[in-house]
């Protein structure tokens, strides 16, 4: 999946004429920039790609999360709906608009299960946010309908998911608001950044705004420009977005690639009958940035994880133990262990996650394995790599 991986000579050309011109920031300096708008490109770029009418870049995926809530109105009390196997940030950014993060099981697609979806909603609930795990995708038509039923946002965290689509749209498009990570470690890089995509022309003047300290952006001299509402700086820089450039430009190549490669790891994998594969929804292809699959049981599974790991087989993950990615260890959501206030609504709001059941999650998370699929491998490399997973997989079933 990284797009470091593939990094050089038009990464540092586009970087170059930011530093040329010296103008290092997105908004103003209109004579001194020799007609460099890094930003604007790249915005245009992904609105192109993503068939999104309206992209909006900020400084990273956590702050396109924060920036999408808020440019939806999501406020103190609000419940917003997500999955346990996600990353840290996807509950981070909720919290941070003073909503309340609600947790519900995954599925065997490894993202929100809709039928406890459905279970979950409450009055106060006012966003489902799907989060698109390693390449692939919740069921969205599914998610669609209950928005539709309940008067809900579909806020989809497309941030692992860059390139991947359902029914023909690509993912972060399909829902009211989408967002992509572009962090040193997703499929392409900006070394930091992150995108709002949104069909609704309010909702991306309101991230406009907001995730520049509410300048509302009229007329040419900033310090003239009115504010109305209260923002922040979740601003990306000319520099991130020169990177960014550079790297969109790539994107279908580095798929190619990932598909290339994820297609000789499943292939050597799949006459291991007692291996499945993760479910992708109908409808929806993924971006092929990670193998996923299940063994038969928990105990295997980390043996197999152990067996992998100990032959050098390496960027294989077992989420159910990772401190990022899944709720068991989330203890600092659990406790609400802030550096400052948490709202008592949102005291009063959350959950009590430490009696939460999630054993539907358990079932699927435990017994899965991801390999992250690289783009920098050798032919040889994959096919290398194909051989010993299957043969470590096979002496471990
Ligand atoms: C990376 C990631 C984010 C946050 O992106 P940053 O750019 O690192 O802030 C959010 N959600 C998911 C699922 C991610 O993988």
């Amino acid at each position: 999946m990284p797009g470091f991986e593939l990094f050089g000579d038009k990464e540092r050309a586009q970087v170059q004429e930011v530093l040329d011109s010296g103008v290092l920031m997105r908004y103003g300096f209109d004579g001194m920039r020799n007609g460099h708008w890094k930003a604007i490109e790249l915005e245009k770029a992904l609105a192109k790609r993503m068939k999104a009418d309206h992209v909006h870049l900020v400084s990273s995926g956590t702050a396109a999360l924060t920036v999408a809530l808020a440019s939806a109105g999501i406020n103190a009390g609000d419940e917003v709906i997500l999955p346990t196997f996600t990353f840290v940030a996807s509950f981070e950014a909720v919290l941070s608009v003073g909503a309340v993060p609600v947790l519900v099981d995954v599925d065997d697609t490894l993202t929100l299960d809709p039928s406890a979806v459905e279970k979950a909603i409450t009055k106060r609930t006012k966003v489902i946010m799907p989060v698109h795990m390693c390449g692939s995708m919740a069921d969205l038509g599914a998610l669609k309908a209950l928005c539709h039923k309940y008067k809900l946002t579909l806020l989809e965290d497309a941030c692992q998911a860059i390139g991947g689509s359902y029914e023909g749209k690509p993912l972060g498009s399909y829902g009211d608001l989408g967002c992509l990570s572009f962090d040193y470690v997703k499929t392409i890089t900006c070394g930091e950044g992150g995108a709002v995509l949104t069909n609704d022309p309010d909702y991306y003047k309101n991230a406009d705004h907001y995730s520049d300290h509410g300048h509302d952006h009229i007329g040419k001299d900033r310090g003239a420009e009115n504010h109305p509402f209260l923002g922040y700086n979740y601003r990306i820089s000319e520099l991130h977005a020169a990177v960014g450039l550079a790297q969109i430009k790539r994107l279908d190549n580095f798929l190619d690639i990932q598909k290339k490669n994820y297609s000789i790891l499943r292939k050597s994998l799949q006459n291991l009958s007692d291996i499945t594969f993760r479910r992708v929804p109908e409808g929806g292809i993924e971006n092929y940035s990670f193998l996923s699959f299940y063994m038969p049981t928990q105990e295997l599974a980390q043996r197999a994880h152990k067996a992998l790991g100990d032959a050098g087989v390496d960027s294989c993950f077992y989420w159910y133990d990772n401190n990022w990615h899944y709720h068991r260890k989330w203890d600092h959501l659990k406790d609400l262990k802030g550096l400052g206030y948490f709202s008592n609504q949102i005291y009063d709001g959350l959950p009590n996650y430490h009696n939460s059941d999630f054993t539907k999650s358990d079932h699927w998370v435990g017994r899965t394995i991801s390999c992250l699929i690289k783009l920098g491998w050798t032919k040889n490399e994959v096919k290398q790599r194909a051989e010993n997973m299957s043969r470590i997989l096979r002496e471990v079933l």
